[in-house]
This record gives structure tokens, C-alpha cells and sequence, in this order.
């Protein structure tokens, strides 16, 4: 090894900025006014993927938590991978309609109608240390719905964890006494 051979990075930029990034916004997606989030370009790299999941594991160490619950769909992406990482179990919140055993369900409000998630009614026990990932808080709507039914079946919540946080709709305002951590804010 010789000293001082290191080559200068590839780039300068802040981890946050690397990982910001990798998301790319969509103008006008999947309806007119909402820019959407794309997080396919981080997930398609293995080294911005690994750091948004380290980022949003944060301070927690493995056996920590006993369970990640991730929400449908994207939020199955980074809680499974996590849960992973932290030696926990996996569960997930799913939209009605797909879960096979008996469910526990919330219905929450949205710009136009309204949606309804699920979870198994034995997925997680009384005292159990969750923590709640998610790839975005836009409104607040989704998490608020999920926290609904971890607090139903008793759950400890350790954190509500987003890698986006869409600070101008103050979602996190819905979020009770959760404490609620994003990577990225816009
Ligand atoms: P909300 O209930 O308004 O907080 O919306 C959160 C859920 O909708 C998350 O599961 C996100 O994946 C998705 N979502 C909402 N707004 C956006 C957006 N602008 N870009 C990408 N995903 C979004």
C-alpha cells in the first residue's frame, strides 16, 4: 500500500446529495399537479440502495426492533431490506382485498375517495418494538392509517421512518406522539 495513492472520489457530493440524486420527479404523475417521486433510479443502484437503507436503519441496532412493518407497495421495498439488516421479522400493511388470513382494516381520506389498508390481525403482539417504513410522507394519510392499526393490536413504536418526507403537506402532523424521522425533504 502506498501513501497518499488513494484516488480523489468520484464525486464531492454529501451522502443526501447522492441520494437525492437517485430520485427523480415525475411532473403530472399519475394525475395532473402531483410530482411524483421516482425512486426506481436509487433502488437500480446497489451502492445508493445499501445507503438509503443505512440511513434510514439509523441508530438502530440488530435485535433492537422486533419487527419492521412496511407499507404497500414501495414501503415492502426498504422494510423488507431493512428488517434484513436488523435481524427482525417483516410484516406488511397491504391495500384491502389482498391479505389471506383475518385482517384488521383502516379507511383514510384522500384528495378524491377514499382508501382502505389491512393487516393480519396476529401479525404483530402486544409490546412488540416496531418500527414503521415507508418510502414517502406526502399527506400523512397512509402512516396515520397504518399507526391505526399497529396501536389496534398494541404495538410498541419505536419510529415512523420515510426516506421522503413532502414537507410542505405537514403529514407528520397526523403522526401523534410517533416520533417520525425522513432522509430527504422537499
Ligand atoms: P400520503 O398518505 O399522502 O402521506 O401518501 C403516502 C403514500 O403515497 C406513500 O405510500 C407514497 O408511496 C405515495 N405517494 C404520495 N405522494 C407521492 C409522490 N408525490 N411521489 C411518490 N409517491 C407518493
Amino acid at each position: 500500500m502506498t501513501e497518499g495513492s488513494s484516488q480523489p472520489s468520484a464525486t464531492s457530493d454529501s451522502p443526501l446529495d447522492e441520494l437525492k440524486q437517485g430520485i427523480r420527479n415525475i411532473p403530472d404523475f399519475p394525475k395532473p399537479g402531483i410530482q411524483f417521486k421516482d425512486i426506481t433510479p436509487l433502488l437500480a443502484d446497489g451502492r445508493l440502495f445499501r445507503m438509503a437503507l443505512e440511513q434510514m436503519i439509523g441508530s438502530h441496532q440488530p435485535d433492537d426492533i422486533d419487527l419492521v412493518v412496511g407499507i404497500d407497495a414501495r414501503g415492502f421495498i426498504f422494510g423488507a431490506a431493512a428488517a434484513a439488516m436488523l435481524n427482525a421479522g417483516f410484516v406488511p400493511i397491504r391495500k384491502q382485498g389482498k391479505l389471506p388470513f383475518e385482517t384488521i382494516e383502516q379507511s383514510y381520506d384522500l384528495e378524491y375517495g377514499s382508501n382502505t389498508i389491512a393487516m393480519h390481525r396476529d401479525a404483530v403482539l402486544p409490546g412488540q418494538r416496531v418500527l414503521l417504513l415507508d418510502d414517502l410522507l406526502a399527506t400523512g394519510g397512509t402512516a396515520a392509517a397504518a399507526l391505526e392499526l399497529l396501536q389496534q393490536l398494541q404495538a410498541q413504536v419505536v419510529e415512523a421512518v420515510f426516506l421522503v418526507e413532502l414537507e410542505f403537506l405537514s403529514g407528520r402532523k397526523l403522526l401523534g406522539d410517533v416520533p417520525v424521522r425522513s432522509i430527504i425533504a422537499y
